[in-house]
């Protein structure tokens, strides 16, 4: 396998090219880890890979099959659109691609079906009706799904499939860092303010949720100081966390946090979500 895109990684990159030489490439994968736009361009590279026409290594990047898929218009690669604003894969999308998944590629080898950001946009019901066809796949099929953690699908999902963990991509905005430390500093703090001063400057949706993605990853990151692992992103404001917050108290800022993030993809007002955020978070830890 070819990887012209992808940086680093150089683990999962031995893995996948240990699968397609022996000819065990799965049916299923997950991909998650690093950032939304890594994950849609593995996603999208795996994709190109199963529809690549060349009798070498694949991906060529230069034969129709590629040349359809970089323009996203191979017709054996579908992409799941979801429903409205929210871009939900609900049961009839997802029982159209099972139906559609029987019926025979139409110019490639494979037919690919990509689905991305489903700790968003996939739901329980959905992932439920989706089980038995990841567990007995049709021939010739790659489902793609990809999510930030792998541990937001259930469980039954992700035993019947192969999962990729991308590296966290470090190249993050600077001023985008400084305010996820200064939001995670206020859900910690003594008064309410703190938090909601923070959250009030988050003023554009796409920074809204890249911001938020950096705040989980903080509170991820203190998660792992507290279980004596290393933090990836920040060691500072991990040990801090550290100091304030129990097991349960990040698995639930979290869980509000991506609440959060939820809302913004839905439209909700940016400051309403920020003051939902804040109450939801006072609560939280009210419970200590
Ligand atoms: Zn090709």
């Amino acid at each position: 396998m070819i990887f012209p895109d992808i940086k680093g990684n150089e683990n999962l990159k031995h893995s996948l090219m240990k699968l397609e030489k022996s000819n065990r490439m799965p049916h299923a994968v997950i991909i998650d880890g690093g950032s939304e736009s890594a994950r849609l361009a593995l996603a999208e590279h795996l994709a190109m890979w199963a529809v690549c026409e060349s009798g070498g290594e694949k991906p060529c990047s230069s034969c129709k099959g590629c040349n359809l898929a970089k323009a996203k218009a191979h017709s054996d690669i579908h992409y799941a659109k979801g429903e409205g604003k929210t871009e939900i894969y609900n049961k009839d999308e997802i029982m159209f691609i099972i139906k559609d998944s029987y019926v025979k590629p139409f110019i490639a080898n494979k037919k690919v079906y990509i689905l991305s950001e489903c700790d968003r946009k996939l739901p329980v019901i959905s992932q439920n009706i989706f089980l038995k066809t990841l567990e007995e796949p049709p021939q010739d099929v790659l489902f793609i799904l990809t999510c930030q953690s792998s541990k937001s699908l259930l469980e039954t999902i992700r035993s019947r499939a192969v999962t990729f963990t991308l590296e966290s991509d470090m190249n993050v905005n600077e001023d985008y860092l400084e305010l996820a430390k200064e939001i995670a500093a206020g859900m910690v703090a003594k008064s309410e303010m703190e938090l909601l001063m923070a959250t009030y400057k988050l003023d554009e949706r796409a920074k809204a949720l890249s911001v938020l993605d950096l705040v989980i990853l903080l509170l991820r990151d203190g998660l792992a100081v507290c279980v004596g692992a290393q933090a990836e992103l920040d060691s500072e404001t991990a040990e801090t966390l550290c100091k304030k917050l129990t097991k349960k108290n990040y698995i639930e800022l979290i869980e509000i946090t991506k609440e959060a993030q939820l809302n913004i993809t839905r439209n909700v007002g940016l400051k309403l979500v920020s003051t939902d955020l804040c109450a939801k978070c006072r609560r939280a830890l009210w419970q200590r």
